[in-house]
């Protein structure tokens, strides 16, 4: 499927699915910018913004943002130079309003979307998942404590750094208040995508670099 103004991706999957570490990995191969709507959020509350403070205690509970404040937000992001390329959205659209938002929204820029790869993962690997989770402070390269553990202990495999944060919301109690928002408000999007031909199901439960190679295959065949 041609599409146009270069490869535009969503990765669509649960909290914890690997979406955030399968982007990084399509942003250095493709060149083309990774979009995380939970990133932006964290900076904005780090940064006290307004909008950091209407979203941090809703992000604390596990719930979703009000869709106006995330539109805004990246409606604007994809209009930066870096988006020249293409876009890969980790964690947007989470509803179906979000994801209508977003057909009208890349009209606009006269975009269209080239493919929606869901990755497919249990809930119960989720939990676990999300309970090791961790990042590099200096460069945000993602780690987890048992699945992929910096090759040095203490030492970021990328930058060297010796400093790693987790995040606020990676407790269980939250988690069980993210998954159920996420059976409850974002699984109604796939029939979404399914019916305008643009869905495509990996799995998730595989290691990461098999997961890659499932990915970049479901690519080969949307990028032409
Ligand atoms: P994960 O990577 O675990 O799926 P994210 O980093 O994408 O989680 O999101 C963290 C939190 O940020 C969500 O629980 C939600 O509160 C908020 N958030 C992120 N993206 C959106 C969005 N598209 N719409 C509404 N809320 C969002
Ligand atoms: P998401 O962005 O979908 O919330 P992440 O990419 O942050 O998910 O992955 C969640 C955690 O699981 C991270 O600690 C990551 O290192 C680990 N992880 C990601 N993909 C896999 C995989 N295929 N197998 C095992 N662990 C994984
Ligand atoms: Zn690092």
């Amino acid at each position: 499927m041609a599409a146009k103004g270069g490869l535009n991706l969503i990765l669509l999957g649960p909290p914890g699915a690997g979406k955030g570490t399968q982007a990084k990995r399509l942003e250095e191969r493709y060149g083309i910018a990774q979009i995380s709507t939970g990133d932006m959020l964290r900076g904005e509350v780090a940064a006290g913004s307004e909008i950091g403070k209407k979203a941090k205690a809703i992000m604390e509970a596990g719930e979703l943002v009000p869709d106006e404040i995330i539109i805004a937000m990246l409606s604007a992001r994809i209009a930066r130079p870096d988006c020249a390329n293409g876009f890969i959205l980790d964690g947007f659209p989470r509803t179906v309003p979000q994801a209508e938002a977003l057909d009208v929204m890349l009209g606009e820029h006269g975009l269209t979307l080239s493919a929606v790869i869901e990755l497919k993962v249990d809930d119960a690997a989720l939990v676990e998942r999300i309970a090791g989770r961790f990042t590099c402070a200096t460069c945000g390269a993602g780690y987890h404590d048992v699945f992929k553990p910096p090759k040095i202990p203490g030492h970021c495999d990328v930058c060297g750094g010796t400093t790693f944060s987790r995040r606020a919301d990676d407790n269980r109690d939250t988690v069980a208040a993210r998954l159920a928002a996420y059976h409850r408000q974002t699984a109604p999007i796939l029939p979404y995508y399914a019916a305008q031909g643009r869905l495509y199901s990996v799995d998730g439960m595989a290691a990461i670099d098999d997961v890659t190679v499932a990915v970049e295959r479901v690519l080969s065949g949307v990028e032409a």
